[in-house]
């Protein structure tokens, strides 16, 4: 139905914050609405006959997913994308579509944990090898490929850690060896990096992150060629995992102000990770942008901001975090992240529960670690919030 939408639209030649609001949406006639309406309509009127297409919502061509999916494919710089009812419906759905029973997957080791559970529960169950491996060593991705091996899966940042890894060389042995490269860019939002101009073939987001920025949606997208985003869409369609118009369109109006959010939430942690370097209470600060973080060479390279993701480590260890957490008066001790409000969450007790301490201290994250997502508030009321919750 909207494929007028498109042509007539010089979107391709905007800039990001420009396609943020008006990529993918016609330029509005008189009478028209300025803010694209939910259509919350399940169904639509098909013509008598063989229809070249069913518009229905479970099969993401209804209005609202055909707009805000044409914006996300412009901002990612993609041929097309698909947003889905998660992040893990968005990697579950991918997964389904480039792997078969007998195939075989690399896997980066530093992933989301729901991911991990995805990759050693539910895959394994349908007869998918996967093989973890730790990201920076170099040759560990050459050595875990097998004659089946189909795709592999990477994460950057990296969660908690905010780690940033170099994808030129894994994007190189993709390109060689004929693989699918899928990346959760989920931290770096389209704002601060771009998979598909290193070499990546799929992205994925947790649209519930940076890409909503309000903590009021769930939804998932996939970035790619017509072809893969097609395939997936195939899984979409039948595993049931399409959102409904109104997360739709809370995701639309969230996007409009992504690329002004994202660079004040770089902005933010930035100024915030500065000055926690100075705290004698904060034993370690693990920030991107900061020249003590063990990748900020690659970071200053490939990102156009460091993010709005940082963690510290209190001096007091373990003990230290529950006091201080009970004195925060602006930041909220939540999970999930990329929002307009500024949240934090201990790992220990979240993503990396099932883990020892000794293990969790193995890969960067000892007990005294705290996450935090910084929002848009002033970041100098953040910083004294902080102040007086180490006191
Ligand atoms: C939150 C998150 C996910 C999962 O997204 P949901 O929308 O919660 O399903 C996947 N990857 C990363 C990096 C995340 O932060």
């Amino acid at each position: 139905m909207s494929d007028d939408l498109l042509p007539d639209s010089p979107s391709a030649a905007l800039r990001r914050a420009t396609l943020a609001i008006h990529g993918g949406r016609a330029h509005p006639a008189p009478g028209d609405p300025v803010v694209q309406p939910i259509v919350q309509s399940v169904n639509h009127v098909l013509p008598v006959g063989m229809p070249d297409d069913v518009l229905y919502t479970r099969y993401a061509n209804t209005p609202n997913a055909q707009v805000v999916q044409r914006r996300l494919a412009l901002l990612e710089g993609a041929e097309a994308s698909l947003v889905l009812a998660s992040g893990m419906g968005a990697t579950a759905c991918t997964m389904l579509s480039l792997l078969r029973p007998g195939d075989h997957l690399v896997t980066s080791a530093w992933i989301y944990g729901g991911t991990r559970k995805l990759f050693d529960q539910e895959l394994p169950a349908m007869g998918i090898t996967v093989t973890s491996v730790v990201p920076t060593e170099s040759r560990a991705w050459r050595k875990a490929l097998t004659r089946n091996t189909r795709a592999i899966f990477l994460e950057s940042p990296v969660n908690p850690t905010t780690r940033v890894l170099d994808m030129r060389p894994i994007s190189a042995l993709a390109r060689e060896t004929g693989l699918a490269l899928v990346v959760d860019s989920t931290f770096a939002s389209p704002v601060n990096f771009r998979p598909l101009e290193h070499g990546a073939d799929v992205v994925i987001h947790s649209g519930t992150k940076y890409l909503n920025g309000h903590h009021d949606v769930l939804a998932g997208v996939v970035c790619g060629s017509e072809s893969v985003v097609d395939e997936v869409r195939q899984k979409q369609m039948v595993w049931g995992q399409t959102p409904d118009p109104f997360a739709l369109w809370l995701l639309e109006r969230g996007l409009k102000t992504l690329d002004v959010r994202v660079k004040r939430q770089n902005a933010s942690a930035l100024q915030i990770a500065t000055w926690a370097t100075q705290h004698p209470a904060i034993a370690r600060v693990h920030y991107p942008g900061l020249p003590s973080h063990p990748d900020h060479a690659l970071a200053c390279d490939v990102l156009d901001g460091f993010g709005g993701m940082l963690a510290l480590e209190l001096a007091g260890g373990g003990d230290a975090t529950g006091p201080m957490l009970e004195r925060l008066r602006l930041i909220t001790h939540a999970p999930s992240l990329g929002g307009v409000d500024s949240l934090v969450s201990e790992p220990r007790y979240t993503s990396h529960a099932a883990m020892t301490s000794q293990a969790r201290a193995a890969i960067g994250i000892p007990d005294g670690f705290l996450r935090f997502s910084i929002g848009l508030e002033d970041p100098d009321d953040l910083i004294a919030d902080l102040a007086q919750a180490l006191r």
